[in-house]
Parts: C-alpha cells; sequence; structure tokens
C-alpha cells in the first residue's frame, strides 16, 4: 500500500508519499505560503530532479489538489491514478486526554481536534483543514490522525500533573502533555534495537535537540517523562523559545513595559532562547561558529542550552533509576558534534566516554561512546513521516 503524509502548518504544508511495501519513499515535498501572496510548491519525485511551481494557494483545499496533481504528473508524477494513495496520515500537534493513540479519523476526533484549539492554536487548525481537504480531494480514502502528544500518555501523574490549583486540571485540562511524541516513538524504539536491549528492561533517554527542543524518559519502551509541558515552551531553552522559567517573569517585565500577558508569551515563544542570549542567531551553526571567533555571547548560549540539556539527562537518570542508552536526534542532535561533547561532558563521573571521533562523523544510526563507555550513547537520525506511515498502515 502506498501511504500520503501530510504534516499542515498554519501557511505551509509537508508531504511524502511511502510505498510501505519496501518503506520507500517514492516522493516528497513541501507547500509555502498557502494563503499569503508568493506561494510556491516544490517537489521531489525519487530519482529525479525536483521541481517548483509558483502558483497561488489561497488555502489548505487548493494546495492538497497541487500535491495529487504532482504526485499523478505524467512526468514528474510517481503515481497514475489518486486511488492508489491507501490511507493518509495527519500529524496532529495535540489530542488532548482524550486521544492518547492513532486513530482513524471520524466525526467525533475531528470534534476533539477542534476542542484541542486552545491548546494548539497555530497548529491543530490546520491539521483539521488538512484532513477537511483529503476527505474532499480523496473521497472514501482513509485519513488517519497521528498525534504529537499521544507518545506521552503513558507519563504517570506524578509526572504530568503541575502543582497548581487542582480545579485547573479538572475544569481546563491543565496538565504537561510532550510533544515531538513520533520523534521520540520513532527514536527510542530504534534506540533500543541499535543497542540490542530487552525491549522489555530498557532504560532510554531521547534528546530531540531541533529549533524547537525536548527530551523524554522512556522506561520499557513506553515514556515516563518529557521536557514540554501544556504547550511547547516549557523545558530546555530552544532556538526562539524560553524553556523553563519563573512565571513571575511575565508580571514584573509586563509592569515594567506596560506589556499585555499575550505580547510577553509571544516574546517568549518567538525572541527568547539561544537567539536572545546571543543577541545574533537561532541556528546553532551560527552559535558554534560565533563562540570559535571568540563572540561571548554565543559561547554564553551554547553554555546554557548544553548545561540544561545535561540536567535534565541528569535528572531523567533518576526517574528511571538509571539509563541504558542516551540518543541524540533532530537538527542539532544529529549534527552538531560540539554540542553533543559539551552535554556529554556532564556524565564523565558515571563513566559515560564518548568516542571524541566517532562523534565527528555524520551518518545514519550510530554509536558515538567508547566501548568501555558504562552507557551508550547514539545518534538515531528521527523520520517522524515514516513513524506517521507505520502508524497509519497498522490502523487502516
Ligand atoms: P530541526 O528543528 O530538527 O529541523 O532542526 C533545525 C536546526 O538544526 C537549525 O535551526 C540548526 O540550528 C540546527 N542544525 C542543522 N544542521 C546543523 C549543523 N550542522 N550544526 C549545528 N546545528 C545544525
Amino acid at each position: 500500500m502506498k501511504i500520503l503524509v501530510l504534516n499542515c502548518g498554519s501557511s505551509s504544508l509537508k508531504y511524502q508519499l511511502i510505498n510501505m511495501e519496501n518503506e520507500e519513499v517514492l516522493a516528497k515535498g513541501l507547500c509555502e505560503r498557502i494563503g499569503i501572496e508568493g506561494s510556491a510548491l516544490t517537489h521531489k519525485p525519487a530519482g529525479k530532479d525536483k521541481y517548483e511551481i509558483q502558483t497561488p494557494m489561497k488555502d489548505h483545499q487548493v494546495a492538497v489538489q497541487l500535491v495529487l496533481d504532482a504526485l499523478m504528473d505524467k512526468d514528474h508524477g510517481v503515481i497514475t491514478d489518486a486511488k492508489e494513495i491507501g490511507a493518509v496520515g495527519h500529524r496532529v500537534l495535540h489530542g488532548g486526554q482524550k486521544c492518547t493513540q492513532s486513530v482513524v479519523v471520524d466525526e467525533k476526533i475531528k470534534d476533539v481536534i477542534r476542542e484541542c484549539f486552545p491548546l494548539g492554536p497555530l497548529h491543530n487548525p490546520a491539521n483539521l483543514i488538512g484532513i477537511e481537504a483529503c476527505e474532499k480531494a480523496l473521497p472514501g480514502t482513509p485519513n488517519v490522525a497521528v498525534f504529537d502528544t499521544a507518545f506521552h500518555q503513558t507519563m504517570p501523574k506524578k509526572a504530568y500533573m503541575y502543582a497548581t490549583p487542582y480545579e485547573w486540571y479538572e475544569k481546563y485540562d491543565i496538565r504537561r502533555y510532550g510533544f515531538h511524541g513520533t520523534s521520540h516513538a520513532f527514536v527510542s524504539a530504534r534506540a533500543i534495537e541499535f543497542a540490542g536491549l530487552d525491549p522489555n528492561n530498557s532504560k532510554v533517554i531521547v534528546c530531540h535537540l531541533g529549533n524547537g527542543s525536548s527530551l523524554s524518559a522512556v522506561l520499557n519502551g513506553k515514556c515516563i517523562d518529557t521536557s514540554m509541558g501544556l504547550t511547547p515552551l516549557e523545558g530546555v531553552p530552544m532556538g526562539t523559545r524560553s524553556g523553563d522559567l519563573d512565571p513571575a517573569i511575565v508580571q514584573f517585565v509586563a509592569n515594567k513595559e506596560g506589556k499585555t500577558v499575550d505580547e510577553m508569551l509571544t516574546i517568549l515563544n518567538k525572541k527568547s532562547g539561544v537567539l536572545a542570549i546571543s543577541g545574533k542567531s537561532s541556528d546553532f551553526r551560527d552559535l558554534v561558529s560565533g563562540k570559535e571567533q571568540g563572540d561571548e555571547r554565543c559561547a554564553l548560549a551554547l553554555d546554557i542550552f548544553t548545561y540544561k540539556v545535561a540536567k535534565y539527562i541528569g535528572s531523567y537518570i533518576t526517574a528511571l533509576h538509571g539509563v541504558d542508552a542516551i540518543a541524540f536526534t533532530a537538527g542539532v542532535g544529529e549534527n552538531s558534534a560540539p554540542v553533543r561533547e559539551m552535554v556529554m561532558s556532564y556524565f564523565d563521573y558515571m563513566g559515560i566516554k564518548l568516542d571524541l571521533e566517532k562523534n565527528k562523523e555524520f551518518g545514519d544510526d550510530r554509536e558515538i561512546s567508547t566501548p568501555d563507555s558504562s552507557v551508550k550513547v547514539l545518534v538515531i537520525p528521527t523520520n517522524e513521516e515514516l513513524r506517521i506511515a507505520r502508524e497509519t498502515l497498522e490502523l487502516v
């Protein structure tokens, strides 16, 4: 069966068509600036050149149709009939407390996605639009929702409750949910396999470090804690997000500068993190080169980021009562040897040793610790699309 994987953002749509017989990507691409002037579709069929078309896309319905046209195009296409698409797997940001695993979409599930709009205001509406666009463009083809929050739903109550008034939890579902769940699920499962661990007796920490970053503690394949919370703002500092802070800062600065809570949250989401500390960039490549050129604030941004990641790893070793493997993934985790080295330098006291040469290599799944290291340190490239496709296949 061929499965189309869609990841809809507010003005973008990423897609992959995967042949599930061999898990080969037949084509992938991206629609950008949907609903904005200058919309473009970039389509890359396997083994052929990529091509780009600039054409107005007033909404996601138009974008989905363009994607289907590209997939069936006589020159750049990879299928001849839309009926070849057996199912569509959609990445959905927030499933709240009701959606604890992937599901085939029906009207009730669409209601749940809608109920979660306040919890994922930027993503959930776009995700629902993508689902409804597929319902219209591919009538009769099942749509599966794969939630970013689902993998973390196995967290125990002591990990997901905030110490705030209990009725906030009862009335408004205020609790920690966690995000990047598809990535944490994929990478932790692959880490167990790659390190040769017993799936039912394994302790893995996943460090998903990208523009957004989160960590998870995975016991016997199930998540028991993660660093993001009600929203993706909690946890380690990120490209532009502050991560954990004392909420009194919000009141203090809002009063000083006459800002609303909404304005403060925009600053904490979009103008904080390593961008704010460095004063230069949210991109870790710029921070590393800035540090090499003697920029103290780039060096400080890297210090703060890696210190906080190390503190989360330390707390998860405690939560798991030990650890068998630590896996790095996502843009920074997969590519930045200096970041991995700085993080792991905090754990020499417990006999975790990085092979500094192996750490500098690029490639697929790999071990970067020495043979005598007390814990295996791995780099596992994430593949959220493949995980979504596998879950979709299982359900249909
Ligand atoms: P992601 O959110 O997983 O797509 O990660 C994107 C981020 O990865 C970028 O903002 C960069 O900071 C980071 N990144 C990508 N390549 C490298 C690299 N070679 N070295 C350091 N950071 C990188």
